[in-house]
């Protein structure tokens, strides 16, 4: 991930959005793509997709675009899509178990590979293959898997305290979708989705800033 520092955190955020849909063109045999093409596809505009390819030394020829394997190459390299990341689960409610249901390998190399529970009916069972174990072996379980990243899908009010027995292993990441705001020390990093805000962020923009449809 070397390479990753020099790229900006704006430009970072949007390399799986690329990736992804580079992977899909690729599988369907194009070769190159034009910066006007991802843009319509991944709805960020040409001039900002341009800026963040110039960070990955990808520069588009014009009239030729930019060389899809060329640019997948470095976007497997860079998101260490060659390496399976290990993700562990925390609190198998409706949300929690939904993610274990969905298949994260489809799109790239993140795998749940263990979940855990405080709830003896839901211990010792598997779902979809991830063993779901006691919240007592939380930090042995985590060490010994190697676990990079922990999902907390626990109540908001069971956030702080787990997480504070996380940070204490080698987890270098919280997906945080509980509405908590978390304190962790600043080695760890932690990306929160608030289901709950993010729609009520929408409806607001839709009713203040409705969308213009005169473009399309
Ligand atoms: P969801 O919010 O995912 O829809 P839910 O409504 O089914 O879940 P919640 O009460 O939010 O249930 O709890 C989510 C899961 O977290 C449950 O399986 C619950 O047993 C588990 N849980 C609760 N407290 C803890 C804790 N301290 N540590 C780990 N898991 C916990």
């Amino acid at each position: 991930m070397n390479e990753e520092t020099k790229i900006p955190q704006a430009t970072a955020k949007r390399l799986p959005l690329y990736y992804r849909f580079l992977k899909n063109l690729h599988a369907s045999g194009k070769q190159r793509v034009s910066s006007a093409e991802l843009s319509e596809a991944v709805k960020v505009d040409s001039a900002t997709i341009r800026r963040d390819f110039s960070y990955f030394g990808a520069l588009g020829k014009k009239g030729y675009g930019y060389n899809v394997n060329y640019l997948l190459t470095f976007f497997r390299k860079t998101l260490d899509q060659d390496e399976l990341s290990k993700v562990a689960l925390i609190g198998v409610g409706n949300l929690g178990t939904a993610f274990l249901n969905y298949n994260f390998l489809k799109n790239n190399n993140t795998k749940i590979a263990l979940a855990f529970d405080v709830d003896p009916a839901k211990i010792g069972k598997e779902i979809s293959g991830v063993p779901v174990y006691d919240m007592n072996e939380l930090e042995e379980r985590l060490q010994k898997e190697d676990v990079m990243v922990a999902i907390l899908t626990v109540p908001s009010s069971a956030a702080q305290t787990i997480t504070d027995r996380i940070v204490k292993t080698d987890i270098k990441g919280i997906l945080n979708f509980t509405p908590a705001r978390l304190n962790v020390p600043p080695s760890i990093r932690v990306h929160h989705i608030d289901l709950a805000v993010e729609l009520q962020s929408l409806i607001y923009f839709l009713k203040n800033f409705p969308p213009d449809d005169t473009e399309n």
